[in-house]
């Protein structure tokens, strides 16, 4: 079981796979007001980074599911790496339907919220393992600026306009579903920069150590034009955000 290739290649030199730098979790960490021993659920939870820097800040222990074997065998070096080893779990494995045996102060889906079908439907699997009282967090994409075409939605990771909201109407949906939005820390430009820019020094090297692979037609293809997507629709038109919930 694993995740399409491409992202174990153009993301294996990452330590967060999305636009959020140490500095946004740190933060995020911190305006959650976390209590030592609070468990922690993440659901797509990539190369452990948020639970690993949280266990070593903030003292919580937490369980980590993500369905690249790559990611997740570097979330648990990460953890050994921080000394946190012995308060954090990372699961390889499909996180859809993924239920915790014991609840958590915390359920979080941060940039994966097709894992639950959409973000009612995660918002609706991570309560499955909350606390009463607890706090979701779901990362998620809107548009900074609505794209003027389909075609440039394209350009920005969606297969359509409609696949994202406008900032006001994606804290609005969650209104709609009943929470409350208890806090809220955004990416920017710079958070873009990072995730987007960081993948094209690791495929030009990929490529290098890699010539005679039957990917490296498709990595050359995708290095050619992703600084120009990038700088050109990504940074411009996407942000991204973690909305902290509490049911009504
Ligand atoms: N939350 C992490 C990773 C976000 S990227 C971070 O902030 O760094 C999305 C992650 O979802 C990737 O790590 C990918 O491997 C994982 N993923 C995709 N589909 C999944 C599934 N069905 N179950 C578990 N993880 C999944």
């Amino acid at each position: 079981m694993d995740i399409p290739r491409i992202y174990n290649v153009t993301e294996s030199a990452h330590r967060i796979h999305n636009p959020f730098t140490p500095e946004k979790f740190a933060t995020l960490g911190a305006v959650l007001r976390l209590e030592s021993g609070t468990r922690v659920l993440d659901l797509g939870s990539g190369s452990g980074e948020m639970l690993c820097t949280w266990a070593r800040d903030y003292g919580i222990t937490g369980v980590g599911i993500d369905m690249s074997q790559l990611f997740s065998k570097q979330a648990e070096l990460r953890a050994e790496e921080l000394g946190v080893a012995g308060s954090v779990e990372f699961i390889h494995g499909d996180a859809a339907g993924f239920v915790a045996d014991e609840k958590c102060g915390v359920a979080a889906c941060v940039g994966a919220t097709w894992i639950g079908g959409g973000v009612a439907g995660t918002i609706e699997l991570l309560t499955k393992s909350l606390c009463t009282n607890g706090i979701i967090l779901i990362g998620e994409p809107y548009w900074r600026q609505l794209p003027p075409t389909e075609a440039v939605a394209k350009e920005c990771f969606a297969n359509s306009v409609s696949d994202f909201l406008m900032l006001p109407d994606l804290v609005a949906s969650f209104d709609e579903l009943g929470y409350d939005v208890v806090e809220m820390v955004l990416a920017d430009q710079e958070g873009w920069d990072r995730y987007e820019a960081a993948k094209w020094l690791t495929m030009r090297q990929w490529l290098e150590a890699n010539p005679d692979d039957d990917f490296a037609k498709e990595i050359r293809a995708e290095l050619t034009i992703a600084p120009k997507r990038h700088v050109t629709y990504v940074r411009e038109f996407l942000g991204w955000g973690v909305f902290a919930l509490m049911a009504r």
